[in-house]
């Protein structure tokens, strides 16, 4: 096996600039061939958005590379046997990756690593999925933290683990299957009309953008109706932008940047966390959790997915994400908890559907939010608090903007009944053309009573009672 070619396995950096893997192998062979496989046990299981965004974010990356002379060969099948295969085709003695926490990712990386070993064919991985690797961000004691802000701290005067520099090895121009096309999908980002562009150069541009908006982000990343967050969700989770970048790009010399920033901590301490314990994707934290007795309550998760379960904040958050397979951050806690906790429906039901329908949908992420949310997790929300979805409705969208948009049969209330339409007078109703339970369900919850069926299912369960 010659080690003059090597092969760049792309998975979730689908960029070339600030990629470590790519760097290391340009720099240290003279040709490289560019691979992306298409397992269908990643490709099978994601909706339709993540789907999209994958495709185009494909095609951007092989753009790209013709740009530079050279092509992205995709193959369909288990990398097990794709990847030793492809690297013997082509003579390569090494395949470089950027590494991933996921279990299904470490497992199915130590499966092709064995392979790959046993054809003499070597193996580099680098960290260019994160801002900093795990194991970079440890307490005074030498232990990843179980709670946030001692790691957020830690993580903020971290220095940045040097990355290789490019060489300028020929890029092989080989390519076979197509990329498969999807229907369009909406970007999060269009519905503010910029930057609808995929891959590398898009992400970009939304980064810049971000960044020029960042200054109000303490203000206004609550707020669901505007465009307050960065929506760089999608871009981070298939690394057409590298987390240490969009750090560095948006800075943290005013308050709201450097919120925007600690919201990127967040994101390697999931991950740092899920690579240390692996069974928190299907384990609570917690241990006594386990114990909980979930309801098998059909009809009512049926109703969340649907985004009809009469509350209006609920329903507005679970529409936007089936119509554009985003949700915004205030409204992703609303209804993880109205289903974890009003409805008393395991976390791990709710983490597999929005895994399913997110953009962005991202195991350590996903796995790690919906655990604080059940109060299950690592510096969890505690057990009792369960968001008032009225509340939350009134707070973060007072005048019902964000609910008008995406549920609406709703749009004809005014400020006051649109969070509550079963409170409202029948003359106001009846003035706006509305008739509850004909137009929009009736609640299918009480939120009093189920809130307190979710305090003595958990005190149930809690040590020491
Ligand atoms: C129940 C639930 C499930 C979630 N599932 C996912 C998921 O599958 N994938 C995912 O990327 N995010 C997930 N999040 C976190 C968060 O909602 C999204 O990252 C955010 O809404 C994306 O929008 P943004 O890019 O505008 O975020 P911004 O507010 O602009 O934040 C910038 C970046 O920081 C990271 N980030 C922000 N908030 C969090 C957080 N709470 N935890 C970890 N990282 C964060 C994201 O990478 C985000 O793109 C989930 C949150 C909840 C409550």
């Amino acid at each position: 096996m010659t080690d003059d070619c090597a092969v760049v396995w792309f998975r979730r950096d689908l960029r070339l600039d600030d990629n470590p893997a790519w760097a290391a192998a340009t720099a240290a062979h003279g040709a490289v061939l560019a691979l992306f496989v298409l397992d269908p046990r990643l490709v099978g299981p994601s909706g339709p958005a993540r789907r999209d965004r994958l495709f185009g974010d494909l095609r951007a990356l092989q753009k790209r590379l013709r740009d530079h002379g050279g092509d992205l060969l995709v193959r369909t099948g288990d990398p097990v046997e794709v990847i030793p295969a492809t690297a013997q085709e082509f003579s390569a003695g090494t395949v470089y990756v950027n590494l991933d926490v996921s279990p299904f990712a470490v497992v199915r990386d130590a499966a092709v690593r064995q392979a790959l070993d046993t054809h003499g064919v070597g193996w580099n991985g680098q960290w260019g999925t994160l801002a900093h690797p795990p194991g970079a961000v440890r307490t005074a004691a030498g232990g990843l933290s179980q709670v946030f802000t001692p790691f957020h701290k830690v993580w903020a005067r971290t220095p940045w683990t040097p990355w290789p520099i490019g060489g300028d090895a020929t890029v092989l121009a080989i390519s076979d299957e197509s990329i498969p096309s999807g229907g369009p999908y909406p970007f999060v980002a269009d519905q503010h009309g910029s930057a609808a562009q995929p891959g590398e150069l898009g992400a970009g541009a939304r980064l810049l953008a971000a960044a020029d908006r960042a200054d109000r982000y303490g203000d206004e990343r609550n707020t669901p109706s505007i465009h307050g967050t960065s929506e760089l969700s999608a871009d981070l989770k298939f690394g057409t932008i590298s987390p240490r970048t969009a750090a560095q790009v948006i800075g943290e010399s005013t308050p709201g940047r450097a919120a925007l920033v600690r919201q990127l901590a967040w994101r390697d301490w999931y991950a740092h966390l899920l690579h240390a314990t692996p069974a928190l994707v299907h384990s609570p934290m917690k241990p006594q959790y386990a114990a909980i007795t979930w309801l098998d309550d059909d009809a009512g998760f049926l109703a969340w997915t649907e985004g009809r379960t009469g509350f209006p904040f609920v329903d507005a958050g679970m529409r936007q994400l089936r119509a554009t397979g985003w949700m915004h951050n205030r409204v992703r806690m609303v209804t993880a908890s109205f289903l974890v906790k009003n409805l008393l429906v395991d976390w791990r039901r709710g983490e597999a559907y929005f895994r399913h329908v997110l953009v962005d949908g991202d195991t350590p992420q996903n796995v790690g939010n919906w655990q604080w949310v059940a109060g299950t997790g690592p510096d969890a929300s505690p057990y009792n608090r369960i968001f008032n979805p009225v509340l939350q409705g009134q707070r973060f969208d007072p005048e019902g903007a964000y609910i008008r948009t995406w549920v609406p049969e709703l749009a004809g209330l005014d400020a006051a009944s649109i969070h509550e339409p079963w409170a409202a007078g029948p003359l106001d109703l009846a003035a706006a053309g509305f008739t509850l339970g004909v137009d929009y369900p009736s609640p299918i919850v009480d939120l009093r009573e189920s809130r307190q069926r979710a305090l003595a299912t958990y005190e149930a369960v809690r040590p020491g009672r």
